[in-house]
């Protein structure tokens, strides 16, 4: 439950901002971004989800900076 731990590969990621199939979120703002936000949440803050739906469930909201569920629910064809 309440997602993983991030690894060290998975904050280098994270914390240069480059693209990644995961979400996360951090327990004290109770705020899940996005890969490419540019919020800075301390390490031992932060859990890692792949699915978007499971952070929802567990408590956490969108961030207003990324909006993670925007870019989620456009890919894929819109036209
Ligand atoms: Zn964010």
């Amino acid at each position: 439950m309440a997602g993983r731990a991030v690894t060290e590969a998975e904050w280098a990621v994270l914390a240069e901002r480059r693209p990644a199939p995961w979400f996360f979120a951090v327990v004290t703002t109770g705020v899940v971004c996005c890969c490419g936000c540019p919020a800075r949440p301390l390490r031992r803050n932060v859990r890692l989800y792949d699915r978007l739906e499971a952070a929802l469930a567990e408590g956490f909201r969108a961030c207003k900076r990324c909006k993670p569920g925007i870019t989620a629910a456009t890919s894929g064809s819109s036209r």
